[in-house]
């Protein structure tokens, strides 16, 4: 499985409509301070279910939501989709690609979609179990992370693990299965 292909629109700094096209093996994102690469970053982790602003960089959900330039009005929604290519069957479904999409508009509530068919921010969640994708999952190694790694609880620092083990949805089920 790889990223194929990252399409946002009205995101942060991308007010227009942009496509990135990946390649397997290592992509380097360069450019000057401020040109919106850790933009790109923060697009990844909110169309993967990021609820939290503050990894988010931003103070409130709206904040993701291009606000305006001089020249140009703010948008009303922002969209990122991020396309995987799934030929291997990482993720658990029959696709060769998988297409995961997230839009907000300024009035609130979050759409998600896998594959072009609204879903629950749930159903992302359980695509990406125990794959090391996913929104609190270690393919995305923020600024600080490894610091926590390093200096929070064990119980903290055993989830990477288990997600790599491939047992956090044995876990999830259980804890659903006690609640009913
Ligand atoms: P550095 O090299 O300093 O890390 P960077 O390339 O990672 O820079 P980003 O942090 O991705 O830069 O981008 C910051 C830019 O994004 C700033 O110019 C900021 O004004 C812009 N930006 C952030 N949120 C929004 C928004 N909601 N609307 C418009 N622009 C935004
Ligand atoms: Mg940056």
């Amino acid at each position: 499985m790889y990223l194929k292909q990252i399409d946002i629109v009205g995101f942060k700094s991308f007010a227009d409509k942009s496509q990135i096209v990946l390649s397997p093996g290592v992509t380097a994102v360069v450019g000057p301070n401020g040109s919106g690469k850790s933009n790109i970053a923060d697009a990844i982790r909110w169309v993967l279910g990021e609820q939290s602003v503050r990894n988010l960089r931003g103070s409130k959900m709206e904040d993701v939501i291009f606000a305006g330039s001089e020249l140009r009005k703010p948008t009303n929604l922002c969209e990122v989709s991020l396309t995987l290519d799934n030929a291997d069957r990482h993720l658990p479904v029959v696709f060769d690609e998988v297409t995961i999409t997230r839009r907000v508009f300024r009035s609130g509530e979050s759409e998600y979609y896998i594959n072009r068919q609204p879903c629950r921010l749930k159903d992302i969640h359980e695509l990406f179990m125990d794959t090391g994708l996913g929104r609190d999952a270690y393919s995305i190694i923020g600024q600080g992370k490894i610091e926590e790694m390093l200096s929070t609880r064990p119980e903290d620092r055993r989830g990477p693990f288990e997600d790599a083990a491939g047992i956090v949805k044995f876990k999830h089920r259980r804890k659903e299965a006690e609640r009913k």
